[in-house]
């Protein structure tokens, strides 16, 4: 079996860790900085008879006024189609107006989407509840909701078998 995985979100939510994570190589840039991303970069993990080829997208951004943000929107929309299951990836610690472009998005989208809160690590820096975590499901069907924490890997070996099942 063999299959696209796209991982959508807005800037510094984490999604080049979570793919370097997966793919246990530094293929994308990390930064503290946003938009550090400029390309979409493949990377392929093989799990037994099951082949995920992971797309890491830019970041989505809300002025189209910029080039760069122009062409960034445009490599981020174009992942979207024809893969067997979407990544969406949101930082615990804030829901933003971007995040919220991006699920406009994804609205519009065929494929299942996996809801991933990232940096659950970070628990000492705000309460332990994500207040917008509610809304947001009553906003869309995701076909799962998984806590991760991409930068020490918790929880990425069961967000890998939830999304090898969609391939
Ligand atoms: P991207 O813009 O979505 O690709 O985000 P990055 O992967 O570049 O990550 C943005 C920032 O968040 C970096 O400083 C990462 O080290 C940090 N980060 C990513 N994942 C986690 C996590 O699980 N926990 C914490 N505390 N920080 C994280
Ligand atoms: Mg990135």
């Amino acid at each position: 079996r063999c299959g696209y995985v796209a991982i959508v979100g807005r800037p510094n939510v984490g999604k080049s860790t979570l793919l370097n994570r997966i793919l246990g190589q530094k293929l994308s840039i990390t930064s503290r900085k946003p938009q550090t991303t400029r390309h979409r970069i493949h990377g392929i993990k093989t799990e037994g008879d099951v082949q995920a080829i992971y797309v890491d997208t830019p970041g989505m951004h809300l002025g189209a006024e910029k080039a760069i943000n122009r062409y960034m929107n445009r490599a981020a929309s174009s992942s979207l189609a024809d893969v067997d299951v979407i990544v969406f990836i949101v930082d615990r610690l804030r829901w933003t107006e971007e995040d919220e472009m991006v699920l406009e998005k994804l609205k519009h989208t065929k494929a299942p989407v996996i809801l991933v809160v990232n940096k659950v690590d970070r628990l000492d820096e705000k309460a332990q509840l994500i207040p917008w975590l509610d809304e947001l499901s009553r906003k869309m069907d995701f076909a799962h909701i998984v806590p991760i924490a991409a930068r020490n890997g918790h929880n990425v070996d069961r967000l890998e078998r939830l999304v090898n099942s969609y391939l």
